[in-house]
């Protein structure tokens, strides 16, 4: 009996793998149209400056909103474009849309600060990435240094003999560069030394609980120690409390980022959210007596 249980439950679970992968490979060849049809929307998430309180980044982040199931999120469709090459439209289009966005709000009088720009490992290895990142800055009139891309750890492991090269020649255009998730991937040390990056991001899983774990507090600490050794900015992602906003300050991190703040928004909210931001109001939290 517990053996026919047992089958059941196999078959039971091979059918749902079964139409997850039927409803992944729907999505997949979906996401080739949804390009066309303007399904996807560019949100943004501000970063803060954990001395002034200003606003001194936005991160933009894709949104997909599918005619049928409402908005998908990325963590589930960018695995399914890197899969099958879609990726490479989707990220140029990214970075089209992030760039005119970002002139436009300097057209518009609004604070300089640095678009981020996630760029998926695929994009990272592909020969004409320098020729189409030059394209859009051209087209759109934005300055390299108002553009930051973020690559993960993970995006080196493939070749790291190249990734330094085109890190470098980005580098060498005036772009920076931010390592995300620092922290959940390949992370070699003696690597970390020659890599021409401006900030790192340490992963949120980091960030949650940290006011609670003294594990988790002593690597964040020696993480913003060892990057400052090395004159990169720290960013923390994820900030959901004022505890934790508190204690990153205390522990010297940089630029913050979270909803505590704010959730990504789309156009125009996040211009609202940054004209009526009040740079003042994250200092009475961190002065505040919240213990930690
Ligand atoms: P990521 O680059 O590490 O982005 C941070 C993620 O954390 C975002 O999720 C953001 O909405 C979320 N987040 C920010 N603050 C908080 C917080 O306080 N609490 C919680 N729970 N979450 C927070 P999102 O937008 O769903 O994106 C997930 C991942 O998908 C991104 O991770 C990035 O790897 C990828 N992605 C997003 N947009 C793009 C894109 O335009 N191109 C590429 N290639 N990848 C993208
Ligand atoms: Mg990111
Ligand atoms: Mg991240
Ligand atoms: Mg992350």
């Amino acid at each position: 009996v517990a053996k026919e249980q047992g089958d059941g439950l196999y078959h039971f679970y091979d059918s749902l793998i079964e139409n997850q992968r039927e409803e992944n490979m729907r999505l997949e060849n979906e996401l080739k149209n949804a390009l066309l049809e303007e399904q996807f929307k560019l949100y943004y998430q501000p970063k803060i400056d954990a001395i002034t309180g200003e606003i001194i980044g936005a991160e933009a982040l894709i949104r997909w909103l599918h005619p049928e199931h409402g908005m998908v999120s990325p963590a589930k469709f960018i695995p399914l474009a890197e899969n099958s090459g879609v990726i490479l439209d989707i990220d140029e289009w990214v970075l089209e849309e992030a760039c005119r966005q970002n002139r436009s709000w300097q057209l518009q009088g609004m604070p300089h600060f640095p678009v981020a720009v996630n760029i998926s490992a695929r994009h990272f290895y592909q020969s004409n990435l320098i020729p189409t990142i030059t394209r859009i800055l051209e087209e759109t009139g934005l300055e390299p240094r108002y553009l930051l891309l973020e690559i993960t750890e993970g995006t080196l492991i493939k070749n790291v003999e190249y990734g330094v090269r085109m890190m470098e020649d980005l580098r060498a255009m005036g772009i920076h560069i931010s390592m995300d998730d620092f922290g959940t991937g390949y992370s070699s040390l003696s690597q970390l030394d020659r890599l021409p990056i401006s900030e790192m991001k340490l992963d949120r899983s980091f960030i949650q609980g940290i006011t609670q774990d003294s594990r988790k507090s002593s690597i964040v600490r020696a993480v913003i120690e060892l990057g400052h050794h090395m004159d990169l900015r720290i960013v923390a992602e994820g900030i959901e409390s004022p505890e934790e906003l508190k204690y990153l300050t205390k522990l010297e991190c940089d630029q913050l980022q979270g909803y505590l703040f704010s959730k990504p928004l789309p156009e125009p909210k996040f211009t609202r959210f940054v004209l009526e931001w009040d740079s003042t109001t994250i200092n009475a939290v961190q002065s505040s007596q919240i213990n930690t």
